[in-house]
């Protein structure tokens, strides 16, 4: 059965551009551009995911989310503008599983709904997975463990293996390292590597990125003959998980 899908969007554009790109993926999408209306639809029916904007008329997207409350089962990715630092903290603590900053490309988005869809799944297809082999995962995850192909990064000891073979990374490297493990199978763009490993606030070029990148795939693509941080042309960098 295809995941339902609720798009909170009062730009109409926007709205229509995700529609039509949902629907070709094969989701069933429903849309709704005032905040006030959507707490209503969202509470009336079971939605597989919402896609909430934050800035809309009615009622705010964070406003939405806090009256929809922690218990709500479906997943929530918030739309928010680019230097919204607060809304997108105020949303991952209202509950919200992830964020997308606009203007994004739709590959992210798509990938970030896949993402979503998979961990938190809602009613009866959540039952079908396999929830033993998501155990060990979760545990690792917990732990502050990640893992690709025989790499493997412990964020407590602050420590990366390939292998049981030690590697040093400086702390940006590290940090790269980290959130690219952390969002396998998510096409990452500059902008977004930048803000999540040089914070917010840097100010500089995004190239400084690729700069990362080159130094990440010295110690280890080329270490170990592996290829693990792919480039996805006119996107950003994806590293694939491995099944
Ligand atoms: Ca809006």
């Amino acid at each position: 059965m295809a995941a339902h899908i609720l798009i909170v969007e009062d730009e109409e554009k926007i709205a229509r551009f995700v529609e039509l790109e949902l629907l070709h993926e094969g989701y069933e999408v429903d849309k709704c551009g005032d905040g006030r209306e959507a707490l209503e639809i969202a509470t009336a029916n079971t939605y597989d995911l919402i896609l909430l904007d934050i800035m809309l008329p009615g009622l705010n997207g964070l406003e939405v989310l806090r009256r929809l409350g922690h218990d709500h089962p479906t997943p929530v990715i918030l739309l928010t503008a680019r230097d919204a630092v607060m809304d997108k903290v105020s949303g991952l603590d209202a509950g919200a599983v992830d964020y997308i900053t606009k203007p994004f490309a739709i590959e992210e988005l798509l990938a970030r709904v896949r993402v979503a869809l998979k961990l938190h799944p809602v009613g009866p297809a959540a039952a079908e997975g396999d929830s033993t082999r998501a155990a060990a995962p979760a545990d690792d995850k917990a732990n502050g463990i990640h893992r690709w192909n025989k790499l493997l990064l412990d964020e407590k000891k602050h420590r990366v293996t390939f292998d049981c073979k030690e590697i040093t990374l400086t702390n940006r490297e590290f940090e790269m390292l980290r959130v690219f493990l952390t969002n396998q199978d998510i096409v990452l763009s500059r902008d977004t590597l930048l803000e999540k490993v040089c914070g917010y606030d840097y100010v500089g070029e995004t190239n400084v990125v690729d700069v990362y990148v080159r130094f990440l795939r010295s110690k280890i693509d080329e270490a170990f003959d592996v290829k693990m941080i792919e480039t996805v042309r006119g996107v950003g960098y994806v590293i694939k998980s491995e099944h």
